[in-house]
Formats: structure tokens, sequence, C-alpha cells
């Protein structure tokens, strides 16, 4: 099985090769969050979401966010990945602030450059797997070979046999295996992943972990909110931080 995962690696590495090959291990940011606040009001008060997050991320970097459930950590990747606009502060993805562009920019940003893997799977359930990983390129220029990248992902997630299937015939962790596959569709440059092992069995989540570390050793950077404190170590060099009320702090890793 893991031989299968590396030969599919190194054909989808020739498939996004272009953006591999500009990649060179340097200093350049490539996000950052300025003083972000996001509050919302709950009954009588206003929760502090995320309050005066400061962060600078090059490209390349392995980004752990450990925090409690409720401590804004989801919030934190939305307002990263320009889903939700914040209350005062910017996000710069590449030097351009995310919320001074027009939408269909931020839209085209957001296609070309980030993959998401949210907390619940959230495929579709009347398309199959095959069309739910695709489901990314729909707004993009040149989906070429589209077919037979998503088919090497899949392997790579241990799927390769469940391209037709309805993500009602599959479980919870298969589910999650498919919402991982369909963030690398874009060969994007930058991956946000909110818990992203949450539902998966101890074999399967060292898989993916695996998979992760391939891609970041390539180039790929990556921000990922979990509650697994042992998540940092499975990388090659991973920073970590964590979030307290809203407060986002660095750790010594
Ligand atoms: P985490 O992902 O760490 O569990 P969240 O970012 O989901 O935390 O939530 C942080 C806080 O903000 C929580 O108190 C949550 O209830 C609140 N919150 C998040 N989104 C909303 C929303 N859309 N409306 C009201 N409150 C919200
Ligand atoms: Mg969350």
């Amino acid at each position: 099985m893991q031989e299968i995962y590396l030969r599919a690696f190194f054909d989808f590495s020739t498939s996004c090769h272009d953006r591999i090959l500009n990649f060179t291990m340097g200093k350049t940011v490539i996000i950052e969050c300025k003083d972000l606040t996001k509050t919302y009001p709950v009954e009588t008060t206003m929760v502090h979401a995320v309050n005066t997050a400061n962060l600078s991320v090059n490209k390349g970097d392995f980004l752990v966010i450990l925090g409690h459930s409720g401590s804004g950590k989801t919030t934190l990747l939305s307002l990263i990945g320009g889903l939700t606009s914040p209350d005062s502060g910017q996000v710069y993805i590449d030097g351009v602030e995310n919320w001074q562009q027009s939408d269909r920019a931020l839209s085209t940003m957001r296609n070309s450059k980030i993959g998401f893997i949210f907390q619940f799977a959230s495929l579709i359930p009347t398309l199959s797997v095959m069309e739910n990983i695709l489901l990314p390129l729909s707004f993009s220029q040149n989906p070429a070979g589209s077919r037979d990248l998503a088919l090497d992902i899949l392997a790579q997630v241990g799927l390769a046999d469940k391209a037709k299937a309805f993500p009602s015939q599959l479980s919870g962790g298969q589910q999650r295996r498919v919402a991982i596959a369909r963030s690398f569709i874009n060969c994007p440059d930058i991956i946000l992943a909110d818990e992203p092992t949450g539902d998966l069995d101890e074999e399967t989540e060292k898989d993916i972990l695996g998979l992760f570390r391939r891609y970041n050793e390539q180039g790929t950077t990556f921000v990922v909110v979990t509650h697994n404190s042992d998540l940092a170590a499975t990388q090659k060099s991973a920073r970590v931080f964590s979030m307290r009320q809203g407060v986002l702090s660095s750790q010594a890793a």
C-alpha cells in the first residue's frame, strides 16, 4: 500500500511540477496577519473569537495551532483564507490584503492559492467522489488532465477504488480523506486544515500526516489547527502556536 502511495505521489509531483520547481527554501512571507480581530455577539455579551492576532508565515512553513474547543481556531483559519472578514486588522496573502481587493479577485486568490480542509468533510452528497474532488477546479482555467491528477491524489489517500462512490456510501473517515484529496487538487501553495485527522483511525492518520510531510518538504505551506499535541512531532520542522480564548501565542516546539 505504501508503495502505491509513493508512486502516486511522484506522478503527482510531475503534474504540479511547475509550482514545485519554483519553490526555493527562503524567507518569503506568504501569510501575514496584523492585529486581526473578530468578535461575535452572543446573547448580551461579545465573544472575542480572535483577539488581536499577529502572525507571519514563511513559504514552506508548517504551522500547528493548538487550542481547546471554542478557542477561536476555526475563526482564525477562515479569516486567513478570506472566508470571513475581520472586524479590524489585516490578512495579507503574498503581500495582497484579502479585503482590499474585489470579491472576484479574492475568490480567484482562494481558488488558485489555498486548499481548505474543513473541520467537517463538507462533501456535496449528490456528487460522486471524483466530482467532489474536481469541484475546486470548476472555476479555474485549465482543468486538462485533472481527472488523472484526481485519481493520483485519491490513491495517495488510499481511496483509489472509490472514485465513483457517493459520500453516503463512505464512512466518516473516508469522507474526510476525500475532503483532504479535494484540498490538494489545485496544487495550492497553502493548505489550511481544520482538525484534519479528527475522525481518522491511527493507521490512516499516520498516512495522512506522512502525505502532509511530503507536500511540505516540496514547498507547500501548512497551517493546521488541532487539539492533537503530538501532530507537530510528525512533521520535519513544525512551528507550534497555541490559542486560548481568541489569543494566539507562539510556543517552543
Ligand atoms: P474553535 O474552532 O477553536 O472551536 P471557533 O473559532 O469555532 O473555535 O469559535 C470561537 C468562539 O467564537 C466560540 O465561543 C464560538 O461560539 C464563537 N463563534 C464562532 N463563530 C460564531 C458565529 N458565526 N456566531 C457567533 N459566535 C461564533
Ligand atoms: Mg473549530
